[in-house]
């Protein structure tokens, strides 16, 4: 998964074809809407690839992280407040959902 993602982001920059945001839409609803948990992710860090799931989960009062079972990186910072929820996904090379 991560090489065809990495080639698709080679592709030579800036190009014209492109469309506004909102024509990922779709997409972006049915990622949302899926079973994380069983999607699978690699670990900036080490490089780790495992299942949502397999992360350890650390929550508190504002949200959670979930840091690498192998080498304790955080992966995913989720942070609620009373409007909004924040994901911060940069602790994951890639995060790869199966349909
Ligand atoms: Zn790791």
């Amino acid at each position: 998964m991560s090489e065809v993602v990495e080639d698709f982001a080679r592709q030579d920059f800036p190009r014209r074809d492109y469309l506004d945001g909102n024509a990922a839409a779709g997409i972006l609803s049915d990622l949302f809407s899926a079973d994380i948990t069983s999607a699978r992710g690699q670990c900036v860090n080490c490089g780790n690839q495992a299942v949502v799931a397999a992360a350890r989960l650390y929550p508190d009062d504002h949200g959670m992280l979930l840091r690498c079972a192998v080498c304790e990186s955080i992966l995913v910072r989720i942070v609620e407040t009373d409007h909004s929820t924040c994901l911060d996904l940069r602790g994951m090379a890639f995060l790869e959902i199966f349909a």
